[in-house]
């Protein structure tokens, strides 16, 4: 693929805008956000069933910990590690999935990786002594590399699997937060930290007649591998005489889908928006790459990346890839100060069309038949839709086993014997939902998926209602002793490699924890005036971004074609996706203090737990 930076190609603005136009406008169709509710439905509840751990019975619990961390995840095992360092010695990590990982526990189709790079993307590199095998890690890696970190703080003996938290709940009298699961658990805990993750929620569109298809169908999220054989690495080899339908073509099907081209019979891809699927330029670590490294290196190459993505300069560009040349500029375009307003718009709009028409340049050069690469050529621009980079998925279309069907609409209908889109049947024996996940804006509460109950009986849902209400995005007035995770939407700020707001975050409820252990503090809670100097700083910044994302063909990163339905209460420290480093400043300086300014602390009366 050329890059971007290649001189410009007779960019005609108006053609192009209405050409985009066109495209959007083919997708904003009513129902389209249509979802069946995983949590609820009954039909389709047992595709969040775990195909990947064996459930197993146990006694209830009661017992008293130092902290109960809800989720496993990424979020929950740095949250768990920092509270380790802090002192505190019971930590009891909650979790639906039967090990640690979150994401990476779920996530197991064939080809799963991340397209972050692997070294800043794995945190804590350095403490584990630990360099990923290539530029961009495999499922298996990651999720390896997360059991790796909780078995080094000792998170995993005292973790509950396999159970969900129904209701957390401060109980005044004791100071301690009351945490109840499914399986009958009573838990109390001196503090709380809500790590539930983001894209979280398995998303399965609401398709007249899902329910009647008779072969077998599943998401992403929990592969089928007893019905498709293989693993994550692929050789689907049970797929040999199946027709198989993937409904999706976001990141988690592109990289499934050389496999499943590969293995089955006959593919049917069912892609309503084409992604733009950049050069991924995969390779193993080089053997020097570890022996240059100076302590601290791995933060230095996530901010570096950061620095990137803000549009910040930088002396040079150490992850060097397509997140760094198109995004990050595409988001934010360095801007030169003698530039008006008009003339930053006009140099963005032509940067991200540049960018775009290499991704179509590529379809072009890669896909044989001409009407499948027309198909496949994304008319939108960067901005409007997460980005995709891969370098097998193009090339699976030349194979004479894969057909792409396209469904600007969605589909149509499914029916005993598979889907229908403008009135013509394909029959299958499978049923791929590459469907993806509730947006990272879904809020917090729902994310939760529990009621979680304040001083005074209060409901965060419904103190939450109309937005987040929050100091720093991660602690709430009437919720003491409960921190919650940074996520997008939640008056923190958004980072493009999610480790690096969630190291910040964890580090920061370590360093919080550690200090008020150290002061005898049985509690604390976020003053009402902090609270709200904060909510008045996130709105303050709040830029409005509905005029350009309106434009977008719709993706959940423009609310599937609604921006101006996102309540100014989900931005982010410093308007847009956030300042990042003034966050970081701001939350050092805060806790340099020593003093914990804005909240209220309530001491313990001996100094003894
Ligand atoms: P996405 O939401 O990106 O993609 C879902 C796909 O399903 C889209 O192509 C969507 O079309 C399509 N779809 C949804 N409903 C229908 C319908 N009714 N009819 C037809 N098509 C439909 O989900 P993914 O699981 O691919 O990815 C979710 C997120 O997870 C990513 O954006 C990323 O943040 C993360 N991820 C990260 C990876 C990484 O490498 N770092 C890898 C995989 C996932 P449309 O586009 O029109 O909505």
């Amino acid at each position: 693929m050329k890059d971007a930076q290649d001189p410009a190609h007779g960019f005609d603005p108006d053609t192009v805008r209405s050409k985009y136009l066109r495209e959007r406008d083919k997708r904003l169709v009513e129902g389209r956000a249509a979802i069946r509710d995983l949590r609820t439905d009954r039909h389709f509840a047992r595709y969040r069933r775990d195909p990947f751990t064996e459930y197993q019975d146990r006694e209830a619990l009661s017992d008293t910990v130092d902290v109960v961390i809800v989720g496993g995840g990424m979020a929950g095992v740095l949250a768990g590690a920092q509270l380790r360092k802090a002192g505190l010695r019971r930590i009891r990590i909650i979790d639906e999935a039967g090990g640690i990982g979150g994401t990476w526990y779920w996530n197991r189709y064939p080809g799963v990786m991340c397209d972050i790079e692997s070294y800043t993307y794995l945190p804590m590199l350095e403490e584990l002594d630990y360099v990923p095998k290539s530029r961009y890690a495999f499922g298996d890696e990651i999720l390896a590399h997360f059991e790796a970190i909780a078995a080094r703080y000792d998170l995993v003996e005292d973790a509950l699997f396999h159970t969900r938290v129904d209701r957390s709940e401060w109980d005044e009298g004791s100071s301690r937060w009351i945490i109840r699961t499914d399986h009958g658990d009573t838990i109390t805990a001196r503090y709380l930290v809500m790590a539930v993750g983001i894209l979280n929620l398995m998303k399965l569109p609401a398709i007249p007649g899902m329910e009647l298809f008779r072969g077998r169908s599943f998401h992403t999220a929990r592969w089928d591998y007893e019905y498709t054989g293989g693993d994550l690495h692929g050789g689907l080899n049970k797929l040999a005489d199946k027709v198989v339908g993937v409904i999706g073509t976001g990141a988690s099907a592109i990289q499934c889908i050389p496999h499943l081209a590969e293995a089955s019979k006959r593919l049917f891809v069912f892609q309503r928006t084409p992604s733009a699927v950049g050069v991924r330029d995969n390779r193993p670590t080089d053997e020097r790459f570890a022996e240059d490294l100076r302590p601290g290196w791995q933060r230095e190459r996530m901010e570096n990346f950061q620095a990137i993505m803000n549009g910040m300069p930088v002396e040079s560009d150490l992850v060097d890839d397509g997140w760094t040349h198109h995004w990050g500029p595409a988001l934010n375009h360095p801007r030169d100060p003698t530039w008006s307003d008009e003339e930053y718009g006009k140099r963005s709009e032509e940067f991200d069309f540049e960018v775009m028409e290499a991704h179509r340049r590529r379809v072009e050069e890669t896909v044989e038949d001409a009407a499948t690469a027309d198909t496949l050529k994304p008319y939108y621009r960067y901005i409007c839709k997460r980005p995709c980079f891969h370098d097998e998925y193009l090339p699976s279309f030349n194979a004479a086993n894969v057909e792409l069907i396209d469904c600007p609409a969605g589909i149509e209908r499914v029916t005993e014997n598979g889907l229908v889109v403008e009135g013509r049947e394909f029959l299958l024996d499978c049923i791929v939902y590459a469907t993806g996940f509730e947006a990272e804006f879904t809020p917090f509460y729902r994310r939760a998926g529990h009621e979680i109950v304040g001083r005074k009986s209060v409901r965060l849902a419904d103190r939450w209602r109309d937005g987040p209400r929050t100091l720093f995005g991660m602690m709430s007035h009437g919720f003491p002793n409960m921190f919650i995770m940074p996520a997008p939407g939640q008056q923190a700020v958004v980072t493009t490699n999610h480790t690096l707001v969630t190291v910040e975050g964890a580090e920061h409820i370590g360093a919080t924890v550690a200090g008020l252990e150290e002061k005898g503090i049985a509690a604390f809670e976020v003053s009402e005036e902090a609270e709200a100097d904060w909510c008045e700083k996130i709105l303050g910044a709040y830029v409005d971004s509905s005029p350009i994302m309106s434009l977008c063909t719709p993706s959940r990163l423009n609310f599937e074609g609604n921006p101006s339905s996102r309540p100014p209460l989900t931005g982010s420290y410093g308007g847009g996706f956030g300042d990042f480093f003034g966050f970081k400043r701001l939350l050092a300086e805060w806790r340099e203090t020593g003093e914990f300014p804005g909240l209220r602390l309530e001491e313990r009366p001996s100094r003894t737990r």
